[in-house]
This record gives structure tokens, sequence and C-alpha cells, in this order.
């Protein structure tokens, strides 16, 4: 287990003990899986992903877990154009954005300190705080315009 995970997973530790919620074994596993194994990922895929791992978890508990998880920043939430949402862990992860193929679905990501520098000017420009930066490019890749 990396470092990250185990950072991870006491900050986890810390806010269910913060918000009298429980620590459960299969919470745990969720985030260990979430962490180790998941790019960007939909709620089902983890869910299926986790029906295939030692610990055999219910969909409701994928999905609560998943609410918690977002509560306490350790992921956060994606709209990449489809119906359902996309997730992210968040923690020792570099900020970045993201470029979207509406055909194939391929999600691709980029780092351009410029738009970050630009975003920062605008919000001191307005006297606002700025906490994230949430940047999606949607078109068609390389590989499907050939086709
Ligand atoms: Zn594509
Ligand atoms: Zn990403």
């Amino acid at each position: 287990m990396n470092d990250i995970v185990a950072e991870a997973k006491s900050k986890f530790s810390e806010f269910l003990e913060n918000n009298n919620n429980r620590k459960t074994h299969e919470r745990f596993a969720i985030l260990e899986e979430i962490y180790t194994n998941q790019n960007h990922f939909d709620a089902e895929t983890l869910y299926v992903q986790m029906k295939k791992s030692a610990y055999r978890v219910s969909r409701a508990t994928v999905y609560n877990t998943i609410d918690v998880l977002l509560e306490c920043n350790l992921i956060k939430k994606h709209n990449f154009g489809q119906n359902v949402s996309f997730f992210e862990k968040t923690y020792g992860i570099k900020a970045h954005h993201h470029i979207i193929c509406t055909q194939c679905k391929a999600v691709e990501e980029f780092e351009d300190p410029q738009i970050n520098d630009a975003c920062n000017n605008i919000s001191s420009s307005k006297n606002f705080k700025l906490e994230d930066i949430s940047l999606n490019l949607f078109g068609i890749c390389h590989l499907c315009m050939k086709t």
C-alpha cells in the first residue's frame, strides 16, 4: 500500500469519526479500490469492480460510500457529458483538466499553467476566493475523426 492510499485512509477515518459515521471494512475497501485502481469511474463500474474483489459489497454501500467520499473531498464529481456522473480521486492528484470525446467517450487529461493563471487573475479581480477549477473540453478525438 503506498503513502497516498494510507493517507487517504487516515483522512477518511478521521472524517467518519468526526461525523459519527460507521467505520466499516467495506467503506475502506471501496476507498482503497478507488485510490489504487480507478482513474475516472462511474458508480456502476466501481460496483462491478468491487464484486470481483475479496470484499463483497452491496450496490447501496457503493453509492452511499461515494456520497461520503464526496462530502469529505476525497473524490470529486465530473460531468463528462453522459447521463451518469463520473468521479475521480482528489488526494495526491495534480490539478488537471479534461478533454472528452463525445463519440468514443475517451477522457484525456491535460495541464496548462496559463489556464490556471488566467483563472487566478479573474478570481482576484472579482475578489473571489478560487477553490477549484473544472474545465472540460468536448469534441471529437483524432481516432474518431479518422473513421
Ligand atoms: Zn473518440
Ligand atoms: Zn482526471
